[in-house]
């Protein structure tokens, strides 16, 4: 589903990804782990085109990601991205935060939109919030709408970038259990997070960034409780 071979990046001369190689098999959860300023956001930015890297390819299901135009837009269809701030539109309620996109981009009508928004939020938990305004919300229900505006796009891949850092902490599980139900789903997923023991649960393969390289990746199991890296052991033995 997700194929980045060789790719380069730098912020003016600070060289901020180097020679990055990654598959992500279709259903695959991939989970990045790694200090900050590892270059896990960045990567995360490439992969949906937010940033671009001045070396490397990446293809998603088959097609190389495109630069501008049409293309472009589809490919941001096809790869969903959550981010640590939940970014809901806060003058909007939450229906329509999720039935905007689809209309917009995907060509769906207002009924059928908000059909599928309303079978979303009830799989993420929150369906009796549809027509609120986010900042009715708690911090776990906003991400959770950020969750299913993400997935009213029908995306092929799920990219998560740190989406429970911003939680207070009786909120996590929250966001973490709509994650694992989708992963079980077969979703395709890459996902930044500092939390270990989703990591364990959910990924399939564990990927451990430092200074802008994939140092080390494996089966989670293996990784945890047999790193191969000192790097990734030190880390572990800050995080864990
Ligand atoms: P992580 O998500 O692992 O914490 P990032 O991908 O956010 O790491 O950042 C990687 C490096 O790139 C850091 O050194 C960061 O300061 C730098 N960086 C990130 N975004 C920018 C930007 N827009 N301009 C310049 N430097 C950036
Ligand atoms: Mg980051």
């Amino acid at each position: 589903m997700i194929r980045v071979r060789g790719l380069n990046k730098w912020f003016g001369e600070h060289h901020v990804l180097r020679d990055i190689d990654l598959h992500v098999a279709r259903g695959e959860v991939v989970v990045v782990i790694g200090p900050s300023g590892s270059g896990k956001s960045t990567l995360c930015r490439c992969l949906n085109r937010l940033e671009t890297a001045q070396q490397g390819e990446i293809v998603i299901d088959g097609v190389p990601a495109p630069l501008e135009g049409r293309e472009l837009a589809r490919l941001r269809a096809d790869v969903g991205m959550v981010f640590q701030s939940f970014n809901l539109f806060q003058h909007k309620t939450v229906l329509e935060n999720i039935t905007l996109a689809p209309m917009k981009v995907r060509g769906v009508s207002r009924t059928e939109a908000e059909k599928t928004a309303r079978e979303l939020l009830d799989r993420v938990g929150i369906g009796e919030q549809a027509d609120k305004l986010p900042g009715r919300l708690s911090g776990g229900q906003q991400q959770r709408a950020a969750i299913a505006r993400a997935l009213a796009m029908r995306p092929k891949v799920m990219l998560f970038d740190e989406p429970t850092s911003a939680l207070d902490p009786e909120m996590v599980g929250e966001v973490l259990d709509v994650m694992t139900g989708l992963a079980a789903d077969g979703m395709t997923m890459v996902v930044v997070t500092h939390e270990m023991g989703f990591a364990r649960r959910a990924a399939d393969r564990v990927v451990f960034m430092a200074d802008g390289q994939i140092v080390e990746e494996g089966a989670p199991a293996a990784f945890f409780d047999h790193p191969q890296t000192d790097r990734a052991g030190d880390f572990l033995a800050k995080v864990l």
